[in-house]
């Protein structure tokens, strides 16, 4: 657990006692905080029976208190607590701003950010890989994996210098107002999550601001420089020093894509080059990172290759929650002119509940398409918009649509579980709709990459 004496003696109260706020609520008792705990749930507050005061922060006199923790699942834009605390100044932050005070007590460190839309999960556990492989101390949190208060600081080592590699999401940049990271990233804006901001200009400074917080000598890199990340660049490119602002430089690392398995698709050449800018900044070196690449693996459902039957290809993305990031992993599938003879090769199982209408960026993607079989409440919409360039099988279920495309699939072509939709319709999240492809296809051998698939090698081309 992080503990620090910057919360001794000071008083905060922790509303929401999932993960990220009993890590928190946990570190402030350890470090000698007062500290007032709720949750609506019993068994959420059991833990924190006789450990400390258990009372509704939004019943509470807030004044002399030096903070309100909450958890990045509140929205700030309709929550009562926002105003609530203002009335009485108290600022409301979240886990990434306690670990960020608690900086200035832990060994000599280095802090990575990383923030965007899509790609945030891939590139921070890739960057994680990298330095990992490199031998440099790391830990990993944030938006991944344990909660960051709950984490075991970075013990001393011999290399004197360790790393925390925080994935970010914009709900936890908005609790966050002095994290100034060494490193830090911004993958892509694409609209998304726009029910949590007034409106999309909103969304975009929300990101913004984790650069903002960037003291000028700091380093930031941006992947996609589309706009609203655009203007972000420029500003922060006025503002700091030379070379401490820079656009991912993509070409550098295009040639060498095809020897990495797990990091296919144009997406993925993206977050390489966000990544490895950051490694960089850090002291990897060249031939470490060659080293690290080819040995990465897919986190689950992003683009995970789940199972090889009779020379077809299942890869589950559910993950995939909007557009924006499915497009990638059809273009993913260029033709395979020696396996055949250029035909369309995606059979895109798409659907579930919809975050936009229309096609988006998977409209330039069609021709991709051997065809598409429609799942969910937005399947009949979907089915509408892709009739008219290619096949279309309206499904419903996902196990009718997985049946359908492997009867369908010829060898050497792919089942590609990419929703472009969240999952609430009919599953609890993406994980559990993953899990349900998963099962569906049976998992017919342990699939990980190999060198002479394939379904990836001419990807580059
Ligand atoms: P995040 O953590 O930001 O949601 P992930 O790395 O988990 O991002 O990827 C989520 C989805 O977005 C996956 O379907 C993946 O194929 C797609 N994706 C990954 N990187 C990018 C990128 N740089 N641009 C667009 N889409 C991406």
């Amino acid at each position: 657990m992080i503990t620090s004496p910057a919360f001794s003696g000071k008083r905060y109260a922790v509303l929401g006692l999932a993960r990220s706020g009993a890590a928190a609520a946990h570190a402030l008792l350890a470090s000698g905080a007062e500290v007032t705990v709720w949750d609506r749930q019993d068994v959420a507050r059991e833990p924190f029976e006789g450990r400390c005061a258990l009372a509704d922060p939004l019943e509470l006199n807030l004044s002399g208190y030096d903070g309100v923790v909450v958890s990045p699942g509140v929205p700030l834009n309709t929550h009562p607590i926002v105003g609530h605390a203002a009335q009485y100044g108290v600022p409301v932050i979240g886990d990434i701003e306690l670990f960020a005070l608690a900086r200035s007590n832990l060994l000599p460190h280095k802090v990575v950010g990383i923030t965007g839309t899509n790609g945030k999960t891939t590139t921070t556990a890739l960057v994680h890989h990298v330095l990992e492989m490199a031998g440099m101390p790391t830990v990993l949190g944030g938006n991944i994996g344990v909660p960051i208060m709950a984490q075991e600081p970075l013990a001393p080592n011999e290399h004197g210098v360790g790393v925390y590699v925080l994935e970010l999401s914009s709900y936890q940049v908005d609790l966050t107002f002095s994290l100034d990271c060494d490193a830090a990233a911004l993958t892509n804006i694409t609209p998304d999550h726009l029910d949590r901001y007034a409106d999309y200009d909103a969304y975009a400074a929300a990101k913004s601001r984790l650069f903002e917080m960037q003291s000028g000598g700091h380093f930031a890199v941006f992947g996609s420089l589309a706009e609203p990340a655009g203007a972000i660049f420029q500003r922060e490119r006025e503002r700091r020093q030379a070379g401490r602002a820079v656009a991912a430089d993509l070409e550098r690392f295009a040639q060498r894509q095809p020897g990495w398995p797990s990091l296919q698709g144009p997406h993925n050449l993206e977050n390489v080059a966000v990544a490895i800018a950051l490694v960089e900044e850090l002291g990897v070196k060249p031939a470490q990172w060659e080293h690290a690449l080819p040995r990465f693996r897919n986190l689950p459902h992003r683009m995970e290759r789940v199972g090889e039957e009779n020379g077809v290809l299942f890869i589950n993305d559910s993950k995939a929650t909007n557009p924006a990031s499915t497009a990638p992993a059809l273009a993913a599938f260029p033709p395979v002119p020696s396996i055949n003879a250029g035909a369309p090769r995606v059979h895109w199982i798409v659907g579930g509940l919809a975050k936009e209408d229309g096609l988006g960026e998977c409209a330039a993607h069609l021709d991709k398409l051997a065809a598409a079989y429609t799942v969910g409440e937005a399947g009949p919409r979907f089915a509408e918009l892709i009739e008219p360039h290619a096949r279309v099988e309206r499904c419903e279920l996902v196990s009718e649509a997985v049946q359908r495309a492997r009867d369908a699939a010829r060898p050497g072509e792919v089942v590609l579980f990419s929703p472009a939709c969240a999952s609430f319709d009919q599953f609890r999240d993406y994980e559990k709709r993953g899990e349900h492809f998963r099962q569906l296809v049976g998992v017919i051998a342990e699939c990980g990459p190999s060198d002479d698939d394939p379904h990836f090698k001419d990807i580059a081309a």
